[in-house]
């Protein structure tokens, strides 16, 4: 098989760069786009590489980072804004191939192979494409150039900013098994531990464990990032039509102020599940499953999940099933921090079989007016009238 050539070209501190992109008056500044402080959502979302080099971080409270820089400028988030930029940089990405797959809102790996002969070697080709966003969309990005997805992925994020890095079968040991563990997307905390428990802590360590420790400990996923490892990976670049249907949509919140009644509760269930219901109908799909995570304020978790009794993407039926599992483990006495929601088993909405009950007929038609009065002045001129006036803040959007 002809060795295949894939980037995977990831933007580097997006949100700020946009920012920094429509508002040339930050130019040379640090920047960080984070979450409002009187909503305590004050959080860093992202910084740009100037707000780095002061030992700014994700997930900081702002006035700590101010501590740090106290010249910071802090943005809200504008999300349409990195939307369409995400846009451009795909339309930038398919001039060099029809083999572009998004991963998240900045990130894209392109399958090059073929198109390679037209524009030179693959560094050339890399370089070109980080010239084009430079200059056409005045942010940067870093490129991984790799035989396989998980190499270019690793690549991208060893040199940043504006920088192509190329992990070729020569070099891939001497690059990618000194590694941590952690450096591999998915292998949060608890992984790492149980990865550590075993004697791995670099990439490299996990190719002298045993394949049946592996599966023991990881089952198949175990074995499968062992050859991958080993340079075996023929994970597919999936073309640009290429839809891949969600397996769950979520939405969470974290409340303005605690929350303990069971009306508070319900009010920010009917808030997160009106915006699943629309999504789910928007995009044809139907769930037959549903999971709710309570997040105390003493950052304890509770988590159950409850089936539907038919395969559906009314926002009556996701309310009254969440509200049965919440009752059913939660006595609502304790304060309560955030809330997430999210169906899972989604089906094609046309093929599922309608349920002829009559109050999911009803319950259909006036989703359907919801949708044409949104479609005309927009999602938040309609909403169920239990969630006005709740403590709902889309903070999951904000980090999405
Ligand atoms: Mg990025």
């Amino acid at each position: 098989m002809k060795e295949r050539v894939i980037l995977h070209c990831d933007a580097n501190s997006f949100f700020a760069s946009v920012e920094v992109a429509n508002n040339p008056q930050y130019e040379g500044k640090p920047v960080a786009v984070a979450g409002n402080p009187e909503k305590r959502t004050g959080i860093i979302l992202t910084k740009n590489h100037i707000a780095k080099k002061y030992g700014i971080e994700t997930g900081e409270v702002i006035w700590k980072a101010k501590s740090k820089c106290p010249n910071l400028i802090c943005l809200s988030p504008h999300y349409r804004l990195y939307e369409e930029y995400s846009k451009k940089l795909k339309n930038i990405y398919e001039r060099y191939t029809d083999r572009v797959e998004s991963f998240g809102i900045d990130e894209c790996w392109l399958d090059v192979t073929d198109s390679l002969k037209f524009f030179g070697n693959e560094k050339q080709l890399a370089d070109r494409i980080r010239n084009d966003v430079k200059n056409e969309l005045n942010i940067t990005i870093s490129v991984g150039v790799s035989f396989c997805k998980l190499f270019a992925k690793l690549g991208s994020d060893l040199k940043k900013p504006d920088a192509t890095t190329i992990i070729s079968k020569e070099n891939f040991k001497n690059i990618i098994y000194p590694l941590p563990i952690n450096a591999i997307i998915g292998i949060g905390r608890r992984l790492e531990i149980k990865y550590n428990k075993i004697g791995v802590s670099r990439l490299g360590d996990i190719i002298n464990i045993p394949d049946n420790i592996l599966k023991k400990k990881f089952g198949k996923l175990g074995i499968e990032l062992k050859e991958k490892l080993l340079g075996i990976d023929n994970d597919e670049v999936k073309p640009c039509d290429c839809f891949v249907p969600p397996k769950s949509i979520g939405n969470g919140t974290t409340t303005i102020t605690d929350i303990y009644s069971r009306k508070e509760i319900i009010g920010t269930v009917s808030m997160l599940s009106n915006e699943i219901s629309t999504r789910l109908r928007y995009q044809n799909f139907n769930a037959s499953g549903v999971s709710v995570t309570l997040k105390t304020a003493t950052f304890q978790y509770f988590h159950q999940t409850n089936k539907f009794d038919f395969a559906t993407n009314s926002q009556s039926h996701i309310i009254n099933t969440v509200m049965n599992t919440i009752d059913s483990f939660w006595q609502y006495n304790i304060p309560i921090r955030a809330i997430r929601i999210c169906v899972y088993n989604l089906s094609n909405a046309k093929q599922t079989q309608q349920c002829m009950f009559s109050n999911i007929i009803k319950d259909t038609s006036l989703n359907l007016a919801i949708d044409k009065i949104r479609s005309k002045y927009g999602y938040h001129s309609i909403s169920p009238a239990i969630s006005i006036n709740n403590n709902y803040i889309d903070i999951d959007r904000l980090k999405a």
